[in-house]
Formats: structure tokens, C-alpha cells, sequence
């Protein structure tokens, strides 16, 4: 048989397929864009999960018009540097680089990207359809970015078959959005649609940014039913808040972890905050936690894979221990502790 290229097209469909898996994958670029685009607004709009529309908005860097058009094409970034003195990818200090995402988004639904740079005179916009790229044109708008995608896998039907109910993928897009925003009280992020109860966090800052963001995001009670953590061993770090023994939930959905400013999603982290409270609550119930790691950034991949989560650290064992430790530390420092919340939240105590 012939051995055939595949067309540009094609590739880029395939990659889409792992890139974007869901609505949710899609927010999830989108917004870190934003954020290494240095904004300080980020408006999140969606329709019917995501698929319908999803449209993140924010008043970062922008872009130049000639610019635009390499935005949507594959492993085009502006964010690594593959020529001066810090070339590689040993130094990443942004949330993307590998320079796909526009590119795989284009590909799968209909995509439109708006911008306008600092001292351009006006904005430009650029579709990608399916794959098809259509020339740039002049579009009103003020400074920053506009990415809007509809109809999102329509060119990869086989995704879709794939998708939870709207209700579902409005949910893991809200849960999304929530971890991005806890690591950055400093930019204001709002989420609205049809589809679901719309949410509005204020930018925060100072001292107390990081409690107050993740009170926004948690619910206030967990500003008081929650110890702070502070710890620190062999250089990583080693902060956050983890809540009372008497306020746990039935899942573990409320347990937050970020590595370096990422959010991550960690098996061998949830597992152990669970070990860490295996003495003072029920196996049936889930503590809450917000905790965020920070090491040398040669000692964690946090870029196993590009959708996923997962982080692979050079010291599980010493990150296990540190966590474990600095928690219970804090547990029997706190000794036996009424949640301010609801009496009702007791029943579930020890
Ligand atoms: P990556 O983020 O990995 O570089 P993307 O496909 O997500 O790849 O984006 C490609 C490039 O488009 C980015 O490197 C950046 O230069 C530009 N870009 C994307 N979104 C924005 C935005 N919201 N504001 C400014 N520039 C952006
Ligand atoms: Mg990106």
C-alpha cells in the first residue's frame, strides 16, 4: 500500500480529538490564554454545554492582525523560546506553549478569533470552520481578545456521541473555571448562559486575595470552617486551606489541588488528604481542601498530557508526606472545633 502524507486537515482533527475532549477542554484553553495574555477580566459565555457556544472574552495583550493567522495554525505559540539563550522547554512559565489549541478548536466546531492590540487602531477577527480558514477582517472591538466557538465538534461527529447530558458538561465547565479562577484572585471571572446558574468572582487582592477567592468559589463558610496550611520540607512548598473534619461532603468534588499555579487533578494527592484525615472522619465522607504546591519546576511534570491533569513529581513519596503531615499537624493544633456552618453539618463529625 501507498504510504500517503495526511493531509493538514486531517491531522489536525486527529489532534483535536485529544486536545479538546469536551466542552470543558475548550474553556479550559481558552481561559489560560487569557490568563498568559496577562488579562484582568475574563468573561466566559456558553450555550447548551458548551456545544452551542462558548465565548471567553478578556482584556489581555490582544493581538496584531498578522498575528492572528499563525494563532490558528498548528504548534504556532509565541509563549517558548526556540532561539535565545533560554530556548527549550526547561523554563515554562506560562500555561501553554505546545501552540495547538486554537488550531485542534478550528478544527473540530466553528472557530472565531477577535483581537485588538494595545495600539492598534482596530480589532481583527479570523474564522476557522471545520479546518477551512477564512481571511482576516476588520472587526469592532476593544482591547484584548475575543474567542468565540460554536457548534463545537460538528466536523468530528464522533465526539459528540461521547458527550454527558448539557447539564453535565455545563457542570464540568463551571468546575473548570472554578479551578483556574482559585489560582488567580487577581483577575476578575465571570460565567453566564442559558444552560446554567452564572457566576461572578471580583478581582481580589492583597494579603487575604487567596482566602477570599477561594470563599467565592468554595462557599464563605469554608473561610471558617477551614485551617490554614503552611509547610515547607527539602524545597517544596506547601500552602492552602483544608477544612474541619466536621464539615465533610459526600464526594470529593471539593478538593482542590494546584501545583506551580495549575490546577491539577492527582490521585496520588487526593489520596493523601484522605490519609491525612483517616483519623478524624468517616471513610464515607470528603474533606474539603484548597492546597497549593509549589517546587522547582524540574522536580514535577505537570504536562503528562495536554487535556489531562495529572502530574508526575520526581518525590511522590516527599509530597505525600509533607501534605499528610502539615495537615494533621494543623488538626490536632486546632483540637476539637465547632463548624460555625449549620448545626446539621455535626452529624457528620468524627
Ligand atoms: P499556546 O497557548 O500553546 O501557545 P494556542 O493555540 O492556545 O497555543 O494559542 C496560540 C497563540 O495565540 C498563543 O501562543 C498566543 O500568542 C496567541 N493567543 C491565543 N489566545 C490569546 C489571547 N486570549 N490573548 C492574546 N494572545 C492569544
Ligand atoms: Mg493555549
Amino acid at each position: 500500500m501507498a504510504i500517503r502524507r495526511l493531509p493538514e486537515e486531517i491531522v489536525n482533527r486527529i489532534a483535536a480529538g485529544e486536545v479538546v475532549e469536551r466542552p470543558a477542554s475548550v474553556v479550559k484553553e481558552l481561559v489560560e490564554n487569557s490568563i498568559d495574555a496577562g488579562a484582568r477580566t475574563i468573561e466566559i459565555v456558553t450555550a447548551a454545554g458548551g456545544v452551542a457556544l462558548i465565548r471567553v472574552s478578556d482584556d489581555g495583550s490582544g493581538m496584531e492582525a498578522e498575528d492572528l493567522g499563525l494563532a490558528v495554525e498548528r504548534h504556532a505559540t509565541s509563549k517558548l523560546d526556540i532561539v535565545g539563550p533560554n530556548a527549550g522547554l526547561d523554563d515554562i512559565r506560562t500555561l501553554g506553549f505546545r501552540g495547538e489549541a486554537l488550531a485542534a478548536i478550528g478544527a473540530a466546531g466553528r472557530l472565531c478569533l477577535a483581537s485588538r492590540s494595545k495600539d492598534a487602531a482596530e480589532g481583527w477577527e479570523i474564522t476557522v470552520d471545520g479546518g477551512r480558514v477564512a481571511p482576516l477582517r476588520p472587526t469592532g472591538l476593544s482591547r484584548g481578545t475575543r474567542v468565540e466557538v460554536r457548534d463545537l465538534f460538528f466536523a468530528t461527529p464522533a465526539r459528540l456521541k461521547f458527550l454527558k447530558s448539557e447539564r453535565a458538561e455545563a457542570a464540568a465547565i463551571t468546575d473548570v473555571v472554578k479551578r483556574l479562577a482559585m489560582a488567580h484572585p487577581e483577575i476578575r471571572f465571570s460565567l453566564a448562559g442559558d444552560d446554567r446558574a452564572s457566576l461572578d468572582y471580583p478581582a481580589v487582592g492583597g494579603a487575604g486575595a487567596r482566602l477570599a477567592r477561594i470563599g467565592q468559589a468554595i462557599g464563605d463558610d469554608f473561610r471558617s470552617d477551614s485551617l490554614a496550611i503552611e509547610a515547607r520540607r527539602e524545597g517544596v512548598e506547601l500552602s492552602g486551606y483544608a477544612g474541619l473534619p466536621t464539615v465533610g461532603r459526600a464526594n470529593g468534588l471539593q478538593q482542590y489541588f494546584f501545583v506551580n499555579g495549575r490546577p491539577v487533578r492527582d490521585k496520588q494527592l487526593t489520596g493523601a488528604l484522605r490519609a491525612a484525615y483517616a483519623d478524624v472522619m468517616k471513610r464515607d465522607r470528603h474533606p474539603v481542601a484548597a492546597l497549593f504546591l509549589a517546587l522547582d519546576p524540574a522536580l514535577v511534570d505537570v504536562n503528562v498530557h495536554p487535556a489531562k491533569a495529572e502530574v508526575r513529581f520526581r518525590d511522590p513519596g516527599l509530597v505525600r508526606g509533607l501534605i499528610v503531615g502539615a495537615i494533621r499537624q494543623a488538626l490536632a493544633a486546632s483540637g476539637p472545633r465547632a463548624p460555625r456552618a449549620a448545626a446539621g453539618a455535626t452529624v457528620s463529625a468524627i
